[in-house]
């Protein structure tokens, strides 16, 4: 014996409950301003990547990407256009990505770039290709004012022994090197 009345509630606050979780598991996953994976979701993914690509015996590449000088940005034009330039250096990154790479903020203003299938010459003419869209045009703030910004990029790319850790820190020595050489760059 069911009430159907009784019953729609019920059925109304189970599919309430299954809404709240999804929207949990998305906000766990995805950085809220730039809705990209986030830090945890990105290096995820990485790990998943690689041990594809090993066992299907394809390449992959990592790209970490660091705007230049962004402290200025926000000194200079505030927080909130630096929050803008994220957003816009996110879509940039997006964009000049394949659909199956892979994007996430790995930090503050650092990016990582997950590229499946990819070999060394296949990163640099992508990540280049990031390089100059980041860097390219100035990007509009709400204000209406235009913010000038450049990337540093380091990238590794898998050499069938390195676990998600030690490329990333491969990536991140690169980047370094990067920095040191001038900005605006990108280095293995
Ligand atoms: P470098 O070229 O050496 O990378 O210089 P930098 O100024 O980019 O490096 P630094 O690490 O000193 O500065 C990073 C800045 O990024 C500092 C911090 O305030 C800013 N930042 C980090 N997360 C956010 C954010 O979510 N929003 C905004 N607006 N700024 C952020
Ligand atoms: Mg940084
Ligand atoms: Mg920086």
């Amino acid at each position: 014996p069911f009430d159907p009345h009784e019953l729609r509630v019920r059925i109304t606050a189970g599919q309430r409950v299954v809404e709240l979780q999804e929207e949990l598991r998305h906000m766990a996953l995805y950085d809220s301003l730039t809705k990209l994976r986030n830090r945890r979701a990105i290096f995820d993914r990485l790990e998943e990547e690689l041990s594809r690509s090993r066992r299907e015996g394809k390449r992959l590449c990592i790209g970490l990407l660091d705007l230049d000088f962004f402290k200025n940005v926000n000194d200079t034009h505030g927080h909130l256009a630096g929050d803008e330039v994220l957003r816009e250096t996110a879509r940039r990154i997006r964009s000049s990505l394949r659909n199956y790479d892979i994007a996430g903020r790995y930090g503050g203003e650092e990016f990582l770039v997950i590229l499946p299938g990819a070999n060394r010459e296949d990163a640099l003419r992508t990540l280049e290709r990031v390089r100059l869209a980041v860097g390219g045009t100035p990007m509009e703030t709400l204000d209406g004012g235009a913010v000038a910004v450049t990337a540093s990029i380091g990238f590794a790319c898998d050499d069938g022994e390195s676990n998600p850790d030690v490329l990333v820190r491969r990536a991140d020595a690169a980047l370094y090197r990067a920095k040191n050489d001038g900005r605006n760059r990108v280095n293995e």
